[in-house]
C-alpha cells in the first residue's frame, strides 16, 4: 500500500455497476438545484478541495463497504472543473485522448494540489483503477440514509 500522506485531491472511480444511481438522478431537478446550492454557499462559492471559485460542481462523496457491498453517500462538496475532471480521470482520460493536452493538465493539477510528484499519481490511478475493476464485479446496494429527508 501507499505510505505517503492522505491525498488532499483523490481519484474517486464510481463501479461502473452503480453508474446512474446517484442521488442527483433520484430527486426532482428542483430538490437537486436547491441541494446544490446549499453545498455552493457552505462552501462560500469555492471548490472544497483546491479553494478556486468559478464554475462549481456538487460532487457526492460515496463510502464503500467493501465486505457488504453497500456504497453510501457520505457528503455532497463542491468541486471546480479541474478538481472534477481529475476525480473522475477515467472517464475524462477517454475524452482526452481525443482532445490530447487535457489530460496531461488533469495530472498537473493533481499533482499541484497534492503537492507531489508525478510518481505518486501513477501510483495512485493505478490504485484507483484496481478497486474500480474490482468493485465493478459487484452489485451494489445503494445507501441515501443520510440525506433521506430529501427524497420524495
Ligand atoms: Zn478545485
Amino acid at each position: 500500500m501507499l505510505k505517503h500522506k492522505r491525498l488532499k485531491l483523490d481519484i474517486e472511480l464510481v463501479p461502473s455497476s452503480s453508474w446512474g444511481l446517484n442521488l442527483r438522478n433520484l430527486l426532482m431537478p428542483k430538490m437537486w438545484k436547491k441541494l446544490r446550492e446549499e453545498v455552493v454557499a457552505k462552501y462560500n462559492n469555492r471548490c472544497a478541495v483546491c479553494g478556486k471559485g468559478g464554475k462549481l460542481h456538487a460532487h457526492e462523496v460515496w463510502n464503500y463497504d467493501d465486505k457488504n457491498h453497500i456504497q453510501k453517500l457520505k457528503d455532497i462538496i463542491t468541486l471546480c472543473t479541474m478538481c472534477h475532471a481529475t476525480k473522475h480521470i477515467g472517464l475524462a482520460g477517454i475524452q482526452a485522448s481525443e482532445k490530447g493536452s487535457s489530460y496531461e493538465n488533469l495530472i498537473k493539477h493533481f499533482m499541484k494540489v497534492n503537492n507531489c510528484s508525478r510518481e505518486v499519481f501513477e501510483k495512485h490511478l493505478k490504485s484507483a483503477f484496481q478497486k474500480f475493476e474490482e468493485r465493478s464485479h459487484y452489485e451494489w446496494q445503494i445507501d441515501l440514509t443520510t440525506y433521506r429527508n430529501r427524497l420524495k
